[in-house]
């Protein structure tokens, strides 16, 4: 069988980091891991070829007419890119697969693909290629039970073209505990974690290193300390791991802020070689935090708990939500302030999205407050909900947001907060490449010369400068992502929220400007502390 794999393309959005590829000289972010296990899955003499559109390699009619099988995998996100495929295939006739999370949670859309793979696909594929071989294939291929991820075999990493991809992909685990009410990753992997052994991590890791790769990998688990016991298992194996080989890799996860109440674990972590963390902080909102049963960040002071994640070297992004349904027109301002004082440089906010499967989506179908129209899964453009706050004032707020925080001074104003409390731990310290080199003067050329910020970029180098030599890393690294997020926020956002805003008309507060806020609004009283 000659299987070709295709990966849809995604629209621009705060996690692609598109502005900032060209920096750091890679082409997209993260190769597809599903597909990736999928192809380990497939009888091992069958034929494979991965095309990936994210990265702009060409799916040719001859390259779809030449497939006995189309394989797609792809997330709500990608579904245009994937319908497009998927369209081509039925034209020149070519049978097709979909799974993923996209198929999993809206298997009805896709009455163009022939066979569908719902939910993971450990048990199921090797089931439908011993189908497809014997011409007898079911439509829908169901995830029985959930798999025993130890016996998950190692992604064909062998597939990929390497040099284009600015991090590399491994899952540890699947499944969290916590409740938290829009996330479908309870009902996509359950809350009783399952973890893969670390002797089958480090072959994974191993099987990258064997094929030339340098560079960040990333641990795609949704909450990497889901289980503490066994994650506290992998850290010592995995940093002997490291020691031995002399990997010239780094690692970047997502984890839940209760990883600030154990500094132990972070201290393995740091160890390891673990660089950076994502965290959902969500909202500065108690009772919105409340609201979506984000309980595990009502615990502590969020502040402080960031502030110790980074003084034990662990550099922070963070995720937050606008639209919860306690949210009052003051939330704009409040997640300023927030933000600024955490110091999180790489502050993803986007507006309360419902996807397909969550508690959140159930709740609000049984009140009516769901709009299949704006259903686009991308939580930067447009929200599907139905929120309490208007409309206008929503999408006003949120531009006022964006526009403050990834102001060029606002946004550098944040990374020296954040840099002021950074501790670079000692295990991550080496010597820098050529390949850093490059970005350093790739950097300094395209921001620093011919940006459209220089002044605040030019600022911001020099007071990290005055911070010492052992921060300048991370530094560059934040002026690299900066220009993403200030180029992103600038020319993509900010005018489709405009247009939105044009389009609901000014309903929701009548006397208020459509621009109701800009970079030249009033800093937050404790970002300038
Ligand atoms: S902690 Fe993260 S992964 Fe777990 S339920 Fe909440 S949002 Fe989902």
């Amino acid at each position: 069988m000659r299987v070709l794999l295709v990966s849809p393309a995604y629209p621009s959005t705060f996690w692609s980091l598109e502005h900032t590829l060209p920096l750091v000289g890679r082409r997209w972010l993260l190769p597809p891991l599903g597909l990736l296990t999928v192809a380990a899955l497939l009888p091992s003499d069958w034929e494979l070829r991965l095309v990936d559109l994210a990265i702009g390699q060409e799916l040719r009619d001859e390259d779809l007419r030449s497939a006995d099988v189309v394989m797609l995998s792809g997330m709500l996100v990608q579904r245009d890119s994937l319908h497009a495929v998927l369209r081509r295939c039925r034209q020149l006739g070519v049978r097709t697969v979909v799974g993923g999370p996209y198929a999993t949670a809206m298997p009805a859309t896709l009455a163009d693909a022939d066979h569908l793979v719902l939910g993971e696909a450990e048990e199921s594929v090797p089931e439908l290629a011993a189908d497809l071989a014997a011409g007898r294939a079911r439509r829908i291929y169901r995830e029985r039970a959930k798999p025993d991820v130890r016996r998950t075999p190692i992604p064909r990493f062998d597939l990929l073209d390497l040099g284009a991809y600015h991090y590399l992909p491994v899952q540890f685990s699947r499944g969290c505990p916590f409740l938290c009410e829009f996330c479908d990753i309870i009902s996509l992997y359950g809350r009783r974690p399952r973890t893969k052994t670390p002797a089958q991590l480090l072959t994974e890791l191993e099987a990258i290193r064997r094929l030339g790769f340098s560079g960040r990998i990333m641990f795609v688990d949704d909450n990497f300390i889901a289980s503490q016991n066994e994650v506290r298992r992998l850290l010592p194996e995995l940093a002997e791991w490291r020691r031995r080989t002399r990997a010239p890799f780094d690692f970047f996860t997502e984890a839940s802020i209760n990883l600030a109440d154990a500094p132990e674990l972070v201290d393995l972590m740091t160890a390891a070689g673990f660089a950076v963390v994502f965290v959902g902080i969500e909202s500065p909102s108690a009772e919105s935090l409340r609201e979506t049963r984000k309980l595990q960040n009502l615990r502590g002071d969020l502040v402080a708990q960031l502030r110790s994640l980074r003084q034990r070297g662990l550099d922070v992004w963070g995720g937050f939500i606008l639209g919860f349904d306690h949210d009052g027109p003051d939330i704009f301002e409040r997640m300023i302030e927030f933000v600024q004082r955490s110091g999180i440089a790489y502050a993803t906010v986007g507006m309360l999205t419902a996807l397909p499967n969550t508690p959140l989506h159930e709740r609000l179908r049984r009140e009516g407050r769901l709009r299949p129209d704006a259903e686009t899964g991308d939580m930067f453009e447009l929200t599907n909900v139905v929120t309490k706050l208007p409309e206008p004032v929503l999408l006003r707020g949120y531009l006022r947001v964006l526009e403050t925080l990834f102001a060029p001074a606002t946004y550098f104003e944040r990374c020296r907060e954040h840099l002021r409390h950074f501790e670079p731990a000692p295990e991550l310290a080496r010597a820098a490449t050529l390949a850093d080199l490059a970005v350093v003067g790739r950097s300094l050329w395209r921001q620093g010369v011919r940006g459209s910020y220089r002044s605040a970029y030019w600022r911001f180098l020099a007071s990290a400068l005055r911070m010492g030599t052992r921060k300048l890393p991370l530094a560059i690294a934040q002026a690299c992502a900066g220009h993403h997020f200030i180029t992103y926020a600038r020319e993509t956002v900010a005018p489709r929220l405009l247009a939105h805003l044009e389009r609901v008309g000014r309903e929701g507060d009548a006397d208020a400007p459509v621009r109701g806020g800009t970079a030249a609004a009033p800093r937050p009283a404790a970002a300038a502390s």
